[in-house]
């Protein structure tokens, strides 16, 4: 989605510029032949890409280089320098790559390399493959089984009549009114027929059979497989109240609801969302877009405590009161009527639209009756493989063992969930590659953004460098005396960087980031 006219800046490559002015592992923004394109190298090799993420339209000359990869600011996305390939979601597309020639002491781009990309194919393929859950982790993972050089059957499985969307924009941006529907599938029926991904819709997989290596259908078909993968993803709580399921009471997952509560809020005047969670909050920033009166009503003193902290909290608070947003807190709903939520402390939140955001529960059921492993969540080991052999689990329904902190976690994030499809799908493969990736996810709150990386769930003190309420922070988690994830607001290059240094596991690093001292 957008990003695609990019205005021109920086010296004309394809003229040549003299090699000194290139800095070993930084990007040099500049452009060729009408496009914008990077200058990176490394060691003697110089490479040229494009300069844009093709996720979000990022700007690549931000970020970070990492080995041969280069990553985006925005939401981490990370492309091979060599190849323009993207190697790490959120992005799914390559970005260009460009022929580069040194002239003496000029470095010269003369155009752009359009030789396909070698791909070996695997060597013992499994005759097909089959994913359930047709969202972030399913289709990344069929995407992987393709780029992977992968010639069997491919088949991906959705309850919904619709394929894969943008999960995370249909509480921000389309919510809001500010982007049309045609950005939210990740990919058209185009791309599903030129890639043979046999995309199977309104199709709800009811039981699994892993010795027989069968799935059965709702409607009763039967379908064989030869590797499986699940992702089937989460489905929103519905809180057991009196009038919890009036007609104007609405969760937010799907498409199809993001398009229930846009209906509804072309009407409504007067909007109640109950929790304050990260979900909760954006879709009030996005009724407020819409002109309604918004009111949240949530159990915590402060909005997202409990992940953020007290500064960070009270900072999003704040922000949402300046648009708005009426609070209520340390207050739940003990009823919905028609006009109205009731309060614990007897009020009546006047609403002719509710939204509920209290959270998530994994969709563990053909899981539980396949009698695979569970522990909160499908038990995977390092390789996202569950108990029974050929059978993977990825996404919010995982719950892996997690390298950096030595626990098991399963974490709802959008990037973690693509990246744990692409491992999964390359190990349905045959491959033996770890998941070894530090959680990542963002949130948007009217223009700010919020970046968050590593796991911070049972953080014990919290430190904050830089100026919360002037936008410009890093906000660090601390467990057992050690920083275990950090959140950013327009710190875009030091959350690639923190995220860099949690992957190699240098402490000091991570310490002397967090503090806003650079990565030394
Ligand atoms: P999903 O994307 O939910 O996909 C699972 C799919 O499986 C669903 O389509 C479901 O219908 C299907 N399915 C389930 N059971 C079956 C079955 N038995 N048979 C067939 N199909 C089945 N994360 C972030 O990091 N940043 C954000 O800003 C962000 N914003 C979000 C905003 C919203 C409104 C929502 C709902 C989530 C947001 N998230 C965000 C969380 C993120 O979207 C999820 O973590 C991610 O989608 C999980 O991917 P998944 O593939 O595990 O599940």
């Amino acid at each position: 989605m957008g990003g695609s006219s990019v205005e021109l800046k920086g010296p004309d490559f394809g003229a040549g510029i003299p090699r000194a002015e290139l800095k070993e592992g930084e990007p040099l923004l500049g452009h060729a032949q009408g496009e914008a394109v990077i200058l990176v190298t490394r060691g003697a090799q110089v490479f040229a890409v494009g300069a844009t993420c093709t996720h979000y339209g990022g700007p690549l000359a931000e970020g970070l280089v990492v080995g041969e990869q280069i990553r985006c600011p925005w939401h981490h996305a990370a492309f091979d320098l060599r190849t323009g390939e993207a190697l790490r979601a959120p992005a799914l597309n390559p970005i260009p790559r460009w022929k580069v020639e040194t002239r003496g002491d000029q470095v010269v781009v003369t155009g752009k390399d359009e030789t396909p990309v070698a791909r070996t194919p695997p060597s013992s393929p499994p005759e097909s493959v089959v994913v359930v859950g047709a969202g972030a982790a399913g289709q990344a993972a069929v995407e992987a089984l393709r780029r992977e050089g992968y010639a069997g059957k491919v088949v991906l499985i959705g309850r919904e009549p619709n394929g894969p969307v943008d999960r995370p924009n249909l509480s921000k941006d389309y919510l809001a009114g500010n982007a049309p529907e045609e950005w939210l599938p990740l990919r058209g029926a185009e791309w599903y027929a030129e890639n043979r991904v046999e995309l199977m819709l309104e199709s709800k997989v009811t039981a699994l059979d892993t010795q027989a290596k069968k799935l059965t259908l709702a409607d009763g078909r039967t379908l064989g497989y030869g590797a499986l993968i699940l992702a089937t993803g989460a489905d929103p709580v519905r809180l057991k109240l009196p009038g919890a399921e009036l007609p104007h009471v609405h969760l937010l997952r799907t498409l199809r609801d993001a398009r229930g509560i846009i209906e509804a809020a072309k009407t409504a005047k007067r909007a109640v969302v109950i929790g304050s969670s990260f979900i909760g909050l954006e879709v009030a920033a996005s009724l407020r877009t819409r002109g309604l009166e918004v009111r949240v009503i949530g159990p915590d003193a402060i909005p997202l405590q409990k992940v953020l902290g007290n500064a960070l909290g009270e900072f999003v608070r704040k922000l949402h009161e300046e648009h708005g947003v009426v609070f209520h807190l340390g207050n739940t709903p003990t009823a919905i009527e028609a006009d109205g939520v009731v309060t614990q402390t007897g009020e009546k939140l006047p609403a002719d639209l509710v939204v509920m955001g209290v959270g998530v529960r994994p969709n563990l059921e053909l899981a539980e009756q396949a009698g695979l492993a569970i522990d909160r969540g499908v038990k995977v080991n390092a390789y996202l493989e569950t108990s029974a052999p050929g059978v993977f689990a990825a996404g919010d329904i995982a719950r892996w063992p997690d390298p950096h902190t030595g626990q098991n976690v399963r974490i709802e994030h959008w990037v973690v969930a693509e990246r744990q499809g692409q491992t999964a799908a390359r190990n349905a493969l045959g491959k033996r590659e770890k998941f070894e990736a530090v959680p990542f996810f963002w949130s948007q709150h009217y223009d700010v953004p919020i970046n968050y990386i590593g796991v911070g769930a049972g953080w014990e003190a919290v430190e904050v460098s830089g100026d919360v309420n002037g936008r410009n922070c890093i906000v660090s988690y601390r467990a057992k005396g050690k920083i275990v994830a950090c959140a950013s607001i327009y710190r875009d290059r030091e959350n690639l960087e923190l995220e860099a240094a949690m992957e190699r596991g240098d402490g000091e690093a991570v310490e002397r980031l967090a503090k806003g001292q650079g990565a030394g």
